[in-house]
Parts: C-alpha cells; sequence; structure tokens
C-alpha cells in the first residue's frame, strides 16, 4: 500500500532544509523497497504571499488526506507587520490546532562525534539523552481572552491567558509516563507551581495520575526556573521532561544547544489521528537563500515519520545511522563548525547522508 505524505516546506532555510530531506526520502524510495508518494503544500508567509491565509483550505485539505506531514519552517520579516492571523506563526499554531497536535516530542541526544561542537563542557553533556514533552495544542499559546488594548489612562495592556483542563494534562502526561516506560522509567514535570494556580493545577493532575496508574516509573516535579539552571548544570539528570506549551518551547531551545545546534533537533507532533514532523527551528532569516543550514533536524524528523507513522523501524534506523555516518566522517555544517570557511553546506550534508544511505543498502 503506497503511504501517503504531505510536504510543507514553508519559509526561509525551510525550503532548503527540506529540499535535502527529500533527497532522503527519493533514495528510501528507489533503494529500499518503500511505497511513499507526497504531494507538496503551502505553509506560513508563502502560504499568504499565495492564497491570503497561511493555512489556505487547500494545505488543509491535504494534510487530512495524509498519513503523515513534513514540516519546514514558518516566518520571517516580510511577514512580521501582518494582522496577527494572518502571519506564518499563526499558520503553525493552527494546523497543531486543527489536527489537535497535542504532543510534542523533542529528543535532544548528544552524537558523541559533537561534544566539542557545544558550548558545554563535554564531561557534563557526554551521554544526555533527553526526551522533552511539550502540551502544544493549549496553554498561554491558545488561551482566551488574549490580546492588546486601549485603557481609558491612555496606555495599553497586552493580556494572554494561561489555563488547562484535567484531561488536556492528563493527555499529555500519559504520553510522558508511556515514553518514560520504554526509557529510563524516569519523569520531571516541569511546572511554576508557586506563582502561577494553573501549573499548581497542573502538578495535582500529574501527580493524581501517576498515583493512580503509573507507580512504575519515578514521577519528580521541578520549577521551570530550577529546571532551566539543571538543563545546564547537570542535564544528564533528566529521561523524560514533561512540560506546558510556553515552558517546552523555550525549554527544548535549551536543550537544543546541549547537542551542538539548534540544526540538530527533531520533532514529532502527535494526535490521536495525525502526526506532523519538523525541526524544533525557525526560518532562520539571518543564514536563508545561503545553502548555510543544518538539513540534519529535518532528516532526523523523518527518521521519526519513518518509525512513528509508517512502521518503518529498519529505514528510521538507517536515516540515523546515515547521519552518524557523516558526523563520524567528520562533516560539520557552519552551526556545528568552529571553522566557517572549511564548514559543509546544507545541500552538500544532505548529499553526504544520502551517500551514506546507499552505502548501507551496497
Ligand atoms: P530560528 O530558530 O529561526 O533561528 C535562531 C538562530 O538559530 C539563528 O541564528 C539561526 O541562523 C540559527 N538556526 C536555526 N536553525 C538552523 C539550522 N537548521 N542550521 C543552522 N542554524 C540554524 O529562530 P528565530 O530567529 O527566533 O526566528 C526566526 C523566524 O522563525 C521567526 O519568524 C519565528 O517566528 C520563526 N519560528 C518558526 C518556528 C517554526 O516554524 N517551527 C520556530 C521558531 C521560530
Amino acid at each position: 500500500m503506497t503511504l501517503n505524505i504531505a510536504i510543507l516546506p514553508g519559509d526561509g532555510i525551510g525550503t532548503e532544509i527540506v529540499a535535502e530531506a527529500m533527497k532522503v526520502l527519493q533514495v528510501l524510495k528507489q533503494n529500499f523497497n518503500f511505497d511513499i508518494a507526497w504531494q507538496y503544500g503551502l505553509i506560513g508567509g508563502v502560504a499568504y504571499d499565495a492564497d491570503g491565509c497561511p493555512y489556505p483550505a487547500a494545505t488543509q485539505a491535504l494534510v487530512h488526506g495524509s498519513d503523515a506531514v513534513l514540516l519546514g519552517a514558518v516566518g520571517g520579516p516580510k511577514w512580521e507587520r501582518l494582522d496577527k492571523p494572518l502571519r506564518p506563526e499563526a499558520g503553525l499554531l493552527a494546523i497543531r490546532k486543527d489536527l489537535d497536535l497535542f504532543a510534542n516530542y523533542r529528543p535532544a541526544k548528544v552524537h558523541k562525534q559533537l561534544l566539542q561542537a557545544s558550548t558545554l563542557k563535554p564531561e557534563v553533556i557526554n551521554g544526555v539523552d533527553i526526551l522533552v514533552i511539550r502540551e502544544l495544542v493549549s496553554g498561554i499559546y491558545f488561551g482566551q481572552p488574549r490580546g492588546i488594548e486601549d485603557l481609558p489612562d491612555g496606555q495599553q495592556r497586552g493580556f494572554n491567558t494561561l489555563e488547562y483542563t484535567t484531561s488536556q494534562i492528563e493527555r499529555i502526561a500519559r504520553k510522558a509516563f508511556e515514553a518514560a516506560r520504554v526509557r529510563d522509567r524516569r519523569v520531571c514535570s516541569i511546572d511554576k507551581a508557586n506563582v502561577l494556580e494553573a501549573t499548581e493545577f497542573w502538578r495535582s493532575v500529574v501527580s493524581d495520575l501517576h498515583a493512580r496508574e503509573y507507580t512504575d516509573v519515578a514521577l519528580s516535579h521541578m520549577y521551570v526556573d530550577n529546571a532551566a539552571m539543571q538543563l545546564i548544570r547537570a542535564p544528564k539528570q533528566f529521561d523524560v521532561m514533561l512540560t506546558t506549551n510556553l515552558f517546552g518551547d523555550i525549554l527544548s531551545d535549551e536543550a537544543s544547544m546541549l547537542t551542538g545546534s539548534i540544526g540538530m533537533l527533531p520533532s514529532a507532533s502527535m494526535g490521536e489521528k495525525f502526526a506532523m514532523y519538523e525541526p524544533i527551528h525557525g526560518s532562520a532569516p539571518d543564514i536563508s537563500g545561503q545553502n548555510k543550514a543544518n538539513p540534519l533536524a529535518t532528516i532526523l524528523s523523518v527518521a521519526m515519520m519513518l518509525r512513528f507513522s509508517l512502521a518503518r523501524e529498519d529505514l528510521a534506523l538507517h536515516v540515523e545511522a546515515a547521519v552518524d555516518q557523516v558526523l563520524d566522517d567528520g562533516l560539520r555544517t557552519a552551526d556545528l563548525s568552529h571553522d566557517a570557511d572549511v564548514a559543509a553546506s546544507c545541500s552538500a550534508m544532505g548529499d553526504a547522508v544520502c551517500t551514506a544511505l546507499l552505502g548501507a543498502n551496497a
């Protein structure tokens, strides 16, 4: 049976990194007995330019009919002044909400070849293997009321709402406990229960669920400010980190620096019915169009897609081994290199992964 995937490159470096991921899929299709078809769609700023909407109806129809979605990145200075609902980032929030992708998996695993690429000491990061599980379709990114309003005294007021219901917390906590069961059986739930009632509630719901159903997993709680510090001080203490939408957004970017670069971190966003795979980084306008971006986070997102949506663990392992191989060979894009003059381009990195893949099949 042919698997159908939707490809949404988006904006900025999104097109460059997705092009490299597509080379990988092409190699798998042609050489690894892999029956897959794909169709491209628009999202973000390019979708606004074409259709006046960052998540057009045609894209919505495409993703609803696909087995999985691969997304690059959205956003850029060109669209920053648009009304908020028309901005590229609104398209990203819309697709996540539309597909109810409530569980975002962000693995931060340190590749031993990149110990020197991180700004942290090798002994601190060697062996780090953290899974950040971020709630993705609720919390302060979606809570109502929100806005910027005029006040009678001539000032303005900006406001957002942080809210979580019991079921929203339970379903993401369940994912964290289940992920921990096939890892090191430890979940650290991150909150700000000492100040924010919504996260005091988060803590009690997570604790109750744990006591009822997951006592085989060790549960701890940590305030987000301490977690930010501990991630840098002693990251190996973490196995699964369970977080709200906002805290997970911030902490996973921080965790990416353990791995050497934000260009290394893939992610999977899962709902009950749909799944979407994307690197955790944005559209990187500062390097867009220069063939400099690191495509490995996107290629590793393809590996997650193969594993979780397409039932091809064998191919996921091949892709991950090919990435390891190019890192072993010393290839580094500029974000991972101390010498920008000898850094590999985005396309050279993609080509090298394909060569390694073909070598594995020789
Ligand atoms: P960013 O992640 O785009 O870039 C942050 C820094 O990391 C930049 O210096 C960039 O060059 C570097 N970087 C990111 N990805 C890289 C890669 N693959 N290889 C090498 N270097 C890489 O974050 P930002 O600058 O805060 O945001 C830029 C735009 O992206 C904004 O419009 C923002 O809203 C959007 N954004 C989108 C997503 C998404 O699509 N999921 C996520 C975050 C930000």
